[in-house]
């Protein structure tokens, strides 16, 4: 375990290299599966030399397609050995084998997860939570997401410069993604049987700064690169069975333009629930961390979403123990806490991170009291839960299944879902007992709350 004395050392992330071949739809999964791996840690490499791995996405349509595609392989064995092949020439694994023996992994056209998972073979990606967008269960967990959630990440990078923080160092300036490509992204997603889609960047409200909120067709309409127009057409998709997805904000901060969301969650178009890294709520700890959107007005905006909204869940971390925080300043946030009533609360004690500014700062608070603050934050937050939760019970909630159990000796099947308010891998379940077998993950069901505790909801199929 890391000390104040010895700041983390993050580790570098793998690079992958990309060579796409053949026609529009292979570009496209090209950059479908560049995204997840973007999501999941890996860096790009623009040549065979520094990539620790390289994908060749290969057309096998005509014979000349498929020379092509042989020929590709070839120059990514001699010039950098690691190769996995994917893409259409991927259904004809034997003739890829029989001339280039030495390839890690062969995969069919659109076996996105397969290939994903060959790249996290060849080059584990290094996660930790200082670096990582997508939660886990444990550090070096590697969990590929089910089918029936997928992340969608629509910017690389950062314009902040969080004193705690050096991922604007890692991956560099606010990098957006063009806004058709994330919706057509999301479109096959659902298609392909998402049923909800988690978007992720490292600050989702600054969606389309970079490129001035510029503005693309997307079915016949303008829609702008900013965060409101992506979440109104990511409202309108639908499942091929008729469903509207849930889709679930992260990394958003309480700028003024958040407000024209709420809206969209009020008519049940996007999932009411918003992912805020408020990390403190002591303007001098703001300040000294130098966070964005640190304002005041915070607890009244919050106040009026729930106005519009009041099935609102708000989910939030916090560090305690950052340097220079005093008691005042804890108990500053102890008591905004209580104003605020946040669904979901994740709290860290401050470590430093090698390459942070925070490192500099005078002030460290001692270990002792970091874990003081830590069990009392988390006292404080456990309780709020379990309150809100148990004003649950008695309702009928929304939820989407993600396992179901086998039967037990008296033949009874529990499964466990989510409601709105919970996000894969961060938040709490919803766990449901005598559930038809036939139920699957991916299914929403309407769920009637019996129980509560501080973290989990327990209930049964609604009638
Ligand atoms: S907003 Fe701050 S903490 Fe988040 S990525 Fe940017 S610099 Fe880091």
């Amino acid at each position: 375990m890391a000390t104040t004395d010895t700041p983390i050392t993050l580790p570098e992330a793998p690079k992958v290299g990309m060579v796409s071949l053949g026609c529009p739809k292979a570009l496209v999964d090209s950059e479908r599966i560049l995204t997840r791996l973007r999501a999941d840690g890996y860096a790009m490499s623009a040549d065979y030399a520094g990539a620790d791995v390289v994908l060749v996405n290969t057309c096998g349509f005509l014979d000349s397609a498929k020379e092509e595609s042989l020929a590709a392989i070839g120059e990514a064995m001699a010039e950098n050995g690691r190769v996995i092949v994917t893409g259409c020439m991927g259904n004809e694994a034997e003739a890829i084998r029989a001339r280039f023996p030495q390839v890690l992994a062969v995969t069919g056209a659109h076996q996105y997860e397969a290939v994903v998972e060959a790249v996290h073979e060849a080059a584990p990606p290094s996660m930790g939570p200082y670096i990582d967008l997508i939660p886990q269960a444990e550090p070096g967990d590697v969990k590929l997401t089910p089918r029936h959630y997928s992340y969608l990440k629509i910017s690389e990078g950062c314009n902040h410069a969080c004193a705690f923080c050096i991922i604007p160092s890692l991956r560099g300036k606010l990098a957006s993604r063009r806004i058709d490509a994330v919706l057509r992204e999301a479109e096959k997603l659902v298609a392909a049987g998402t049923r909800e889609l988690l978007v992720i960047s490292q600050d989702t409200s600054a969606y389309g700064v970079d490129v001035r909120h510029e503005t693309r067709t997307w079915k016949g309409r303008e829609v702008r690169t900013h965060m409101t127009d992506l979440a109104r057409e990511l409202g309108q998709l639908k499942t091929p069975d008729g469903h509207t997805p849930w889709v679930r904000l992260h990394y958003v901060y309480p700028y003024p333009h958040v407000d024209a969301v709420i809206p969209l969650m009020a008519e049940g178009l996007v999932t009411p629930y918003l992912d805020i890294p408020f990390q403190h709520a002591s303007p001098n700890v703001l300040r000294a961390m130098k966070r964005p959107a640190n304002e005041a007005k915070v607890l009244e905006r919050i106040r009026a979403w729930r106005e519009i909204c009041p099935d609102l869940a708000i989910r939030s971390s916090f560090v305690v123990g950052f340097p220079g925080e005093t008691e005042a300043d804890f108990q500053y946030l102890l008591d905004w806490l209580d104003e605020a009533q946040l669904d979901r609360v994740g709290a860290f004690r401050f470590e430093p991170v090698a390459g942070a500014a925070a490192n500099d700062l005078l002030d460290p608070v001692p270990e002792a009291v970091k874990e003081e603050r830590y069990a009392r934050i988390m006292e404080k937050t456990e309780a709020i839960s379990a309150a809100k939760l148990a004003a649950k019970v008695g309702r009928t909630i929304r939820v989407i299944i993600d396992e179901v159990g086998e039967p037990d000796e008296d033949g009874d099947v529990g499964a466990t879902g989510r409601s709105q308010a919970d996000a894969p891998e961060i938040d709490g379940a919803v766990y449901l007992r005598n559930v038809p077998e036939s139920l699957k993950p991916g299914d929403f069901v309407d769920v009637e709350i019996e129980e509560a505790d501080a973290h989990d909801l327990f209930g049964v199929i609604a009638s």
